[in-house]
């Protein structure tokens, strides 16, 4: 099977004002979109074709020269928005960190707070494009941010920041940029009221194994 769109779990105007409807609508229907038919392309007759974003993101390396590139930013696109659907929920509806979670938060961190603050800081400090990352790496809890449309499932050889993601934040001015313009930081804060640690909490129940 071919990459397809995932549908939204909640409507484009849920995650209102600190996401507006124009933006998420934009950023499903035509970005993601396209991410799912450059990828979709670039695959087309290739050993890789019909595997699992996931592998495909894992053996990178392997995948032909003349379509790797096409593949590295249109399959971790395909892959890093699938996820940010996925850990963002209308406010007040995301839950809270699992126990598991929340004491590896507090043992890693120190707090929720320091957390926010260090996915903040990957966040604002991301040079261009790209995305900032809670990932868990060989059972613990990392913060980090990838350039471009570069996620953690690329693997060590791939990716700087490699590991399982568990949590994502977007930083492409596509994003944010009707809403928020230049104040990436005022976006950044915004969605922090977003996350579903519901989702998140099973992401890292399923990373730890
Ligand atoms: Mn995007």
């Amino acid at each position: 099977m071919a990459f397809s769109l995932p549908d939204l779990p909640y409507s484009y105007d849920a995650l209102e004002p600190a996401i507006d409807a124009r933006t998420m609508e934009i950023h499903h229907s035509k970005h993601h979109q396209a991410y799912v038919d450059k990828a979709n392309a670039a695959l087309e007759g290739t050993a890789f074709a019909g595997e699992p974003v996931e592998n495909v993101l894992a053996k990178l390396a392997t995948v032909p020269d003349n379509v790797r590139g096409a593949v590295r930013n249109n399959a971790g696109g395909h892959a890093n928005h699938s996820l940010f659907w996925q850990v963002m929920a209308p406010s007040g509806q995301g839950g809270s960190p699992s126990q598991s979670l929340g004491s590896a938060i507090n043992s890693t961190f120190g707090s929720m707070d320091e957390l926010k603050a260090k996915i903040a800081d990957a966040a604002a400090t991301r040079f261009g494009s790209g995305w900032a990352w809670l990932i868990v790496r060989d059972g613990k809890l990392m913060v980090g941010s990838t350039p471009n449309q570069d996620s953690p499932l690329m693997g060590q050889d791939m990716c700087e920041l490699y590991g399982t993601p568990i949590l994502g934040i977007d930083v492409w001015e596509h994003a944010y940029y009707l809403n928020y313009q230049n104040r990436r930081p005022d976006y950044i804060n915004a969605w922090w009221d977003l996350i579903n640690w519901n989702k998140v909490s099973e992401l890292y129940d399923a990373a730890m194994g």
